[in-house]
C-alpha cells in the first residue's frame, strides 16, 4: 500500500465568511428565505433576458457591499496553516474572495463557484474588476455592458442555472484523491457536486475533520466534529494541526 502524501485539503463554504458579515444566502436567515425573488438576480436565464434583472442585481450588489467585507480570524488561520509550511490546497464554495484578501497564495485557492470581486462578459469572456463595474453603476450606468465588445457583463461567479467549470472541479476532485487530511469548514456538505469532495477523500483513505454549526451528512463519518463558532474553532485546530505535523 502506498503512503499518502501528506496534503491537507481544506473546503469552506458559507459558514467561514458569516463573521465578517457575509450572509448565508442559502441558509434558514438567508436572503433567498426572506425574499425568494432575489434568486432571480443570480440566476442566469432571468440574468441573460432582462435587463430589469440586471439592473436590480447590479444595485443589490452595490447595496450589500459585501466588496468592503474583511478576512477574519478563520481566513487568517488558514493563512497560518500555509506559512506554516505543511501543503495546503484550500477548496472554497465561497465567492467573495476572502482567501486570496487574508494573503493565501492564489494558486492555492480554488475558487470553485468563481469570484464576485471580478466580472466576465457573456460574449466575449473577457475578465475585469468587480469595483470597476461597481463605479460605472454609481456613475449612472444602471447595467454596464463590456467595454470590449458590448456584451452583457456579469459577476464571475457560477449562478443557479450555470455549471461548474469541468476544469476546476477536475482540479479539485484529484486535491481531495491525494490529501491524506481533508477539512470541511462551514459548510452542510448538502450541494453537489461539492458534497461529492469528502466522499472522494474518505475513499482514497483520507482523515476527515467536520467544522460547521450545524450536524452535516458527513458527520458520522468524520474523525472529529468541531461545532464551536468557526472563528473561534478553525485558529485552535491549525494550532494542533501545526503541533502535531509539523
Ligand atoms: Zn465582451
Amino acid at each position: 500500500m502506498n503512503a499518502k502524501r501528506p496534503l491537507i485539503a481544506v473546503l469552506t463554504g458559507a459558514g467561514i465568511s458569516t463573521d465578517s458579515g457575509i450572509p448565508d444566502y442559502r441558509g434558514p436567515n438567508g436572503l433567498w428565505q426572506k425574499d425568494p425573488s432575489a434568486q432571480e438576480l443570480v440566476t442566469i436565464g432571468p440574468y441573460k433576458a432582462d435587463p430589469d434583472v440586471r439592473r436590480r442585481s447590479w444595485r443589490m450588489r452595490l447595496e450589500t457591499g459585501a466588496s468592503a467585507a474583511e478576512p477574519n480570524a478563520g481566513h487568517r488561520a488558514l493563512v497560518d496553516l500555509e506559512r506554516s509550511g505543511l501543503p495546503l490546497r484550500v477548496l472554497t464554495q465561497n465567492v467573495d474572495g476572502l482567501h486570496r484578501a487574508a494573503g493565501l497564495t492564489p494558486r492555492k485557492v480554488l475558487e470553485l463557484h468563481g469570484t464576485a470581486r471580478e466580472t466576465q462578459c457573456l460574449r466575449c469572456r473577457v475578465v475585469g474588476s468587480m469595483a470597476e463595474a461597481l463605479e460605472r453603476v454609481v456613475a449612472g450606468e444602471p447595467d454596464p455592458a463590456c467595454r470590449e465588445c458590448g456584451g452583457i457583463l456579469k459577476p464571475r461567479t457560477v449562478m443557479f442555472g450555470e455549471a461548474l467549470d469541468p476544469a476546476v472541479l477536475q482540479q479539485a476532485d484529484a486535491i481531495a484523491k491525494a490529501c491524506d487530511l481533508f477539512i470541511a469548514v462551514g459548510t452542510s456538505l448538502q450541494v453537489y457536486p461539492v458534497a461529492s469532495l469528502p466522499q472522494i477523500a474518505l475513499e482514497a483513505g483520507a482523515r476527515l475533520i467536520v467544522v460547521n454549526g450545524e450536524p452535516t451528512p458527513f458527520d458520522a463519518a468524520a474523525a472529529e466534529v468541531i461545532r464551536e463558532p468557526i472563528s473561534r474553532a478553525l485558529p485552535e485546530l491549525v494550532r494542533r494541526l501545526v503541533t502535531e505535523r509539523g
